[in-house]
């Protein structure tokens, strides 16, 4: 449970839930004492702003019926709160979110189908399994692609869409290996503004004519509002970056979005950052939310990034959502990509996200980390392979032929 003070329990700054004054050993700082803080991990951790009073779930019989559902969505509307209802195998919850401070003990106890209204102890809510057992399985009707499912979520395709020739070229090899979903920058966010910024909707256009041609959804990645309007209109997952995690604005108007959203760990970001990030999309209303992880910045120098595998079964303990690994930016290194693949789905991940590239030497963006086709097709086999082991499958999305255009 969350105590008093800055609500960081055992907070070593202010002193909240330590016994005896001390913590590790170590004597805490009387309130009367300035408190100076330094650029540590520690103090930045002091800043993080914990919500604590306004953190509530209400929890429904199991036997509750859709209108005691519905009649508990609505008071906690009229109260001025925002209700997310969140139905599982054996109960619904209802998250209640806002900015006004705790709803009134006996508020909604009282109401019909109510079984308990509790407090929730972790800063995150709507995307903890506090809320939600079950996993969440983010499905794309007409197709058995899914993300969260038993089935792992294949994710191919180039860093950007360079031109028409080289989307289709690399569309039609990772489709043919078993991408359900295919990938493409339009909007690159580059590190120096001379780079490859993407074509911009140009590019959507291409992926949306791959999608009619081969059947795999679209994922693409937005950079901010005007692009999330257009990834919103042409796209069938949007995608937040690394660069973005902490853009609360873009998280929010995320939230907003009628299409599932993919959201990429940001390169420092620590687990709960990554889960708040979430949050923030949820709170809004869009529950389709899948995590990414993509490495973070680590001492080591061998690779890119430094792919954190681990943090793959700690979301799934703490949240619902699913999550996939992307070993390509995780690695940088076209070499490590197919051995960290088959570990992240023997770790459990949900599913991966491999840059593919027929040209890796002339890609106008992360050609030394792109896999050749050939290369994504080996990476295939063994990924099934380990799949099998840990009780998942790959499934086909349904379409394999090619389509006419028009059709
Ligand atoms: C990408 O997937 O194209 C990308 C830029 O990744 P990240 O945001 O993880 O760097
Ligand atoms: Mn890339």
């Amino acid at each position: 449970m969350l105590s008093r003070g800055c609500g960081f329990n055992p907070c070593s700054i202010c002193g909240a839930g330590a016994r005896n004054g001390k913590l590790g050993g170590r004597l805490l700082l009387q309130p009367s004492q300035p408190v100076e803080l330094r650029s540590t991990a520690e103090a930045d951790r002091h800043y993080i702003d914990r919500p604590r009073v306004n953190l509530m779930l209400v929890v429904m019989k199991a036997h509750a019926t859709e209108e005691q559902v519905r009649a508990v969505c609505q008071k906690i509307e009229a109260l001025g709160y925002r209700a997310h209802s969140m139905p599982g195998a054996t109960r619904t919850a209802i998250g209640i979110t806002g900015n006004k401070g705790e709803v009134e003990h006996g508020t909604l106890e009282e109401m019909p189908g109510v079984q308990e209204v509790i407090q929730v102890s972790k800063p995150y809510k709507l995307v903890s399994r506090d809320v939600k057992e079950d996993n969440t399985v983010i499905t794309f009707p007409g197709t058995n692609a899914a993300i969260g499912g038993p089935g792992l979520a294949i994710v191919a395709g180039p860093c950007a869409i360079e031109n028409r020739d080289q989307a289709f070229t690399v569309a039609e090899r990772v489709c043919r290996a078993g991408a359900q979903f295919f990938r493409g920058g339009a909007y690159k966010p580059r590190t120096s503004p001379y780079s490859f910024q993407g074509l911009g909707e140009e590019a959507l256009r291409i992926m949306a004519e791959i999608r009619q041609q081969f059947g795999m959804k679209i994922i693409t990645e937005a950079i901010d509002h005007e692009s999330l309007d257009l990834v919103e209109e042409y796209a069938d997952v949007i995608q937040i970056g690394a660069r973005n995690m902490q853009n609360f604005s873009l998280l929010k108007r995320a939230g907003r979005a009628r299409k599932p959203v993919l959201l990429k760990r940001g390169m420092s970001a620590t687990l709960e950052e990554f889960l708040m990030a979430a949050e923030y999309i949820l709170s809004e209303g869009n529950y389709n939310v899948a995590l990414c992880e993509r490495g973070v910045r680590t001492f080591a120098d061998h690779t890119r990034n430094t792919l954190d595998l681990s943090v793959v079964p700690a979301v799934q303990r703490l949240s619902h959502l699913p999550i996939l690994v992307d070993p390509s930016h995780g690695t940088g290194k076209r070499n490590k990509v197919t051995p960290l693949s088959r570990a992240a789905v023997a770790v459990g991940a949900d599913g991966l996200m491999v840059e593919v590239h027929h040209q890796p030497d002339q890609a106008l963006s992360d050609g030394p980390q792109s896999l050749f086709p050939d290369q994504f097709d080996e990476l295939m086999t063994q990924v099934r392979q380990i799949a099998a082991v840990v009780g998942r499958t790959v499934p086909a999305i349904g379409v394999r032929e090619p389509v006419a255009a028009g059709e």
